[in-house]
Formats: structure tokens, sequence, C-alpha cells
């Protein structure tokens, strides 16, 4: 075992913000563990088991509740979406840092339970480009865009409200948010050395 405990970060933004890009860049750089969550949402050929997520039905999902098996979770989208802890604890205390990537019921939880841990929440650079991003993608039809939108508009403003979070970046040039999301989580370590 490391005799520094590892740190633990949690990504958090609006669907279409870049924010799986900019946490898989953080995981490389910082070589940092990724911690692959359970959900009951439904599979898509853009994942793949075990790698983006545990994929599970409704009653593992409560069991696994009920056993206090989760970090945190949180019904997004209506689907159950949670954090397995034993993977977060043994990588934080062999020295490694964990990389969440989680809605903002989710950091406030942790946040709670290990106030150490840094939170970032990723911003679009504006609402209009938010909602181009979203079409763009082209994964849902109009209605569905409308629906994450106005998501997206709920979920900024309770994030900027709730104080969970220590930093917000706003994602115009990916490149210059990953160095910037890379910065700051270098610098609060430095900063905390126990964190
Ligand atoms: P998606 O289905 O698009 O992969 O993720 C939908 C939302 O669920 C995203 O905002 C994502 O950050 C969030 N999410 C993914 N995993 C978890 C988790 O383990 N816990 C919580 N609270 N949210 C999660």
């Amino acid at each position: 075992m490391s005799s520094q405990r590892g740190s633990l970060v949690v990504i958090s933004g609006p669907s279409g913000v870049g924010k799986t890009t900019i946490t898989h860049a953080l995981v490389d750089r910082l070589h940092a563990v990724f911690s692959v969550s359970m959900t009951t949402r439904a599979k898509t050929s853009a994942d793949t088991e075990g790698r983006d997520y545990f994929f599970v039905d409704a009653a593992h999902f409560e069991k696994a509740i009920e056993d206090g098996e989760l970090l945190e979770w949180a019904k997004v989208f209506d689907n159950y979406y949670g954090t397995p802890r034993g993977p977060v604890e043994r990588n934080l205390d062999a020295g490694r840092d964990v990389i969440l990537e989680i809605d903002v019921e989710g950091a406030k939880q942790v946040k709670k339970t290990m106030p150490e841990a840094q939170a970032i929440f990723v911003l679009p650079p504006s609402e209009d480009e938010l909602l181009s991003r979203l079409r763009k993608r082209a994964r849902e039809d109009e209605s569905v865009i409308q629906r994450r939108f106005r998501e997206a508009q709920r979920e900024i403003a309770e994030a900027k409200a709730c104080g969970a979070y220590d930093h917000f970046i706003v994602n115009e040039k990916l490149d210059e948010a990953v160095d910037l999301a890379h910065r700051t989580v270098v610098e609060h370590k430095q900063a905390n050395p126990s964190a």
C-alpha cells in the first residue's frame, strides 16, 4: 500500500458539454483510474460492458443500494446510476487517483461523505452553443434534444447554487479545457496533500 492516499476527482456537466472526453483525457494524463458506474439504462452500441458501465437490472441496483455497496447513486433520465464503493476505496488506498463522472446529485453525496474530494463542473460556452452541440450529436429526435436542453439548464443552475463544486471549467476549445482541468487537479492536490 502506498503511503499517500490517492485523490478523488468528480467531473460533472450537462450532456453535450464534452465532459466524457475531458474525463478520459484527464484519466490518461493523471494515470488515474476511471470509476465504472453501475446503471439500469439500456446498453447502446457505443457502450462496452465493464468499461463504460456495468449494466444491471433495477432489482440488482436496488439490492446494491440496500447493501450499502454504492458510494453515491441517483436517478437520471428515469434510470439508476451509481458508483460502486469497493473499487474506489481500494484504488484510493493504493495511492491511485480516481475520477468519477457523475451527475450533480451524486456529486453532492460524494462531497458530503468525502469532503476532501475535488469536484469540477464543465460548462458550455453559452446556452446557444450547448443546444447546437446537442443537435449536432443527432443521437435523439428534437423532443428528446429539447428535454436534454431543459435538463442541462436546470443542472447548471443547481450546480452553481449547491456549493458542491470547487471549480467550473468552460469547454470552449477542448484542448484548453483539458489543460485547465489537468492544471486545476494538480494544483488542488499540491494545495491539499491529504486530498
Ligand atoms: P449517460 O447515460 O449519457 O452515459 O449518462 C447520463 C448521466 O448520468 C450523465 O450526467 C452522467 O454523468 C451521469 N452518471 C453516470 N454515472 C453516474 C453515477 O455513477 N452516478 C451518478 N450520480 N450519475 C452518473
